[in-house]
């Protein structure tokens, strides 16, 4: 095919799956209806929308249920009402977090089916990360008697930057090439960001902050209702932010990060240095919940920085409001009081704005969901990764 040609069935291909998307959206929210119901409701020209729907139905996604609509009856054949169907258009989420894989399930109804999780080795590389969350997700499917001859799409949240053509890249063919399906990859804090919006604590809201405070800090900011991904694919990097440009160096290649400075190893060492061992997230958690002084005086100076550098993201986007994932944020008052105070003295005095910042509601799978998310709401797909010539 020619390079034109290409990229003309390239865009109509774009255009069919947007038109698709609008009318899934259509009766996932108003449920079944007629033909005629759909065009008016989706503004698809007639020939469009029964040609999305014939395809839909071969595939499985769609069916028709015969019943006719609540009005007069007109001659002729009784129009028949097309619905989702509930056992076809199954997604599948995938987080390949640094030393946890999740997979969540859901129909195309958005209903979350099953979601399920396994350790990885500290050393493990994406490919047999991705080795690791195929087997989960065969697992899963068989236990909970799941056909995947209906699987739609795959989303997968990576940890990271999204733009280099690295290795990151090998996971998404590998799932690619296991269950035949489309996939698409954002990072996985952009990703718990677009589930808590849609599933979770910003349900409605359409600017959103989203922070995840664990091991390390990421985030992902929604503006206007859609995911900000940069440039770059690196939108949201809220742990990268400096607070120390004398600091010590960082693996980004910075200086005095926010994450080096309040991610939990850092928490751990400055504890340490204090004389209080503790052997890791579990343990600081714990000790944080009993109020132990010198764990609450580190975790509350950590929040405060934290509500510092994000006092800077408040007054540059504005958002409805900054949703706190990740461990530290199931700490509750500790740490969202002291993020509070920092973010209304420095970003918002003087003003009658009023901003929502509230614990994420979703937990570890969060990002699994995201990725399902990204597949079921058609928001922009990761760019196109590079191929196997170009590794
Ligand atoms: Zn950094």
């Amino acid at each position: 095919m020619l390079p034109g040609m290409e990229k003309r069935a390239d865009a109509l291909q774009r255009l069919r799956r947007t038109h698709e998307e609008v009318v899934l959206a259509t009766l996932r929210a108003e449920g079944p209806m007629s033909r005629a119901r759909l065009t008016k409701a989706t503004g698809l020209s007639r020939t469009t929308l029964f040609a999305i729907i014939s395809e839909l139905m071969e595939r499985g996604v769609v069916i028709e249920s015969g019943v006719a609509d609540d009005r007069p009856r007109q001659r002729g054949r009784p129009p028949t009402r097309v619905s989702l169907n509930p056992d076809a258009g199954l997604l599948i989420g995938v987080d390949l977090g640094r030393r946890r894989i999740r997979v969540a399930i859901a129909n195309v109804a958005r209903q979350i089916v099953a979601t399920a999780a396994d350790d990885a080795a500290a050393d493990a590389d994406e490919s047999e990360q991705a080795d690791l969350a195929i087997a989960l997700v065969r697992k899963v499917c068989e236990d909970e008697g799941i056909g995947l001859g209906a699987l739609e799409a795959i989303g997968v949240g990576l940890v990271g930057v999204m733009d280099a053509p690295d290795r990151r890249w090998r996971a998404v063919e590998r799932l690619e090439a296991a269950f035949g399906a489309r996939v698409e990859a954002d990072n996985n804090a952009r990703l718990a960001a677009l589930a808590e919006r849609t599933w979770g604590a910003a349900q409605a809201a359409e600017d959103i902050v989203y922070v995840r405070w664990s091991v390390g800090v990421g985030g992902g900011l929604i503006s206007g209702g859609r995911l900000l991904r940069g440039a770059h694919g690196a939108s949201g990097e809220l742990g990268h932010v400096s607070v120390d440009p004398a600091g010590p160096p960082c693996h980004c290649g910075g200086r005095g990060c926010l994450e080096g400075r309040i991610g939990m190893p850092a928490l751990l060492d400055a504890l340490a240095a204090k004389g209080v061992r503790l052997t890791g997230t579990d343990d600081l958690l714990e000790a944080a919940q009993a109020r132990t002084p010198a764990v609450t005086s580190v975790v509350v100076d950590a929040a405060r920085t934290l509500g510092t550098v994000l006092a800077g993201t408040v007054a540059q986007l504005d958002p409805e409001r900054v949703v706190m994932g990740g461990d530290l944020a199931t700490l509750g008052g500790l740490v969202l009081d002291p993020i509070r105070s920092a973010i209304g003295e420095l970003a918002l005095p003087g003003t009658r704005r009023t901003l929502d910042i509230v614990p994420a509601d979703l937990g570890p799978a969060a990002s699994a969901m995201g990725a399902i998310a990204l597949v079921l709401t058609g928001q922009d797909p990761s760019p196109p990764h590079p191929g196997p010539e170009l590794l």
